[in-house]
């Protein structure tokens, strides 16, 4: 077995080393790295995690899937791992050229150590009615308001890869309650008011033309029919119409709401966009999933991301303890 060039450890305790092949007086090499296997519930996530070197293995592997280490700067393969700082050079001379596992990804630029971020977004990303800053802060030990900024950038990592192309392609149904449904699929939108007007241009801009769209009878949706096949569902009179009900969403719905109102104390209109994309993610990703991959889901999105706190806030700085 040849190791990767993105493993950045020697074989760990346990690694088989088979050095010899009496019969044929040959030398065999066969190195056997023990992979441990990787967590499948909190509490082995809490134990492998605490190791530094398998949050880095766990990390790599999802960011470099094919091996090959890459500088986040200029893009060179050039590259060398440093065990001791656990930070990779790059060969090129440029600025930034050491760079961490961090690097590039929605954890840059935080002193916060892996194990914490990655304890925080096992949390964040498999319980149903989301987990407050002071939960986080409590759980894996940082201050009220670095897991408050943490916990907007695993946000950013769960919000949907695919936002920004529209539903309903091909005559594809659509459900529409002040939300959107795709199929089985939820995507949500912040709205500031529910006019019209605001309502009608947040279709616009989420569903194809030609889908078949179906709403309950606020008067806001009127004027889609032209666009869309308009199909009312009147939530005063509780029947069902042959397909696909609103009340698909009242599941969602009631998620959401249980958590902006239980977990969250206040939010601010400012943040509720990525509350909604926390939930959203876990909805859209609650069936055929396990924790382990929702988990690995979010940390995959991770690479490519970035929230800084003068974003978030409109100030400088961040706590680090
Ligand atoms: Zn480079």
């Amino acid at each position: 077995m040849v190791l990767t060039s993105w493993y950045p450890h020697p074989p760990p305790p346990g690694a088989i080393i088979y050095l010899t092949h009496p019969r044929f007086k040959a030398i065999v090499v066969f190195m056997e790295a023990a992979m441990k296997p990787e967590p499948k519930s909190l509490q082995e996530a809490v134990i492998y995690f605490s190791n530094p070197d398998n949050c880095i293995d766990y990390l790599a592997i999802r960011r470099w899937p094919n091996g090959i280490v890459l500088c986040p700067t200029c893009g060179s393969d050039k590259v060398k791992f440093n065990p001791n700082r656990r930070v990779w050079q790059c060969a090129i001379h440029h600025a930034k050229r050491q760079f961490s596992i961090k690097v590039g990804t929605v954890m840059e630029d935080s002193a916060i150590p892996l194990d914490k971020w990655l304890t925080a977004t096992w949390l964040v990303t498999n319980c149903k009615n989301g987990i407050s800053s002071y939960e986080i802060a409590r759980d894996v030990k940082v201050t009220q308001k670095s897991a408050w900024f943490m916990l907007h950038r695993i946000r950013l990592a769960m919000k949907d890869e695919t936002f920004g192309s529209k539903f309903g392609k091909d005559g594809g149904e659509v459900e529409t309650d002040e939300t959107f449904v795709g199929g089985c699929k939820v995507r949500a939108t912040v709205v500031p008011n529910v006019k019209r007007e605001t309502l009608q241009s947040a279709i616009l801009n989420q569903v194809e033309f030609g889908a078949k769209l179906y709403s309950d009878d606020a008067v806001a949706y009127n004027e889609l029919a032209s666009l869309y096949v308009h199909d009312v569902v009147n939530h005063a009179e509780t029947y069902v119409k042959g397909r696909v009900p609103t009340n698909g969403l009242e599941n969602f719905w009631s998620l959401l709401k249980r958590g902006l109102r239980g977990t969250y104390v206040a939010v601010e209109p400012f943040h509720l966009e990525r509350y909604v994309d926390e939930q959203v993610f876990r909805f859209n990703n609650r069936k055929d999933m396990n924790d382990a991959d929702r988990f690995e889901l979010a940390v995959s999105q991770m690479v490519g991301r970035r929230l800084t706190f003068a974003e978030l806030t409109g100030k400088a700085g961040e706590t680090t303890n």
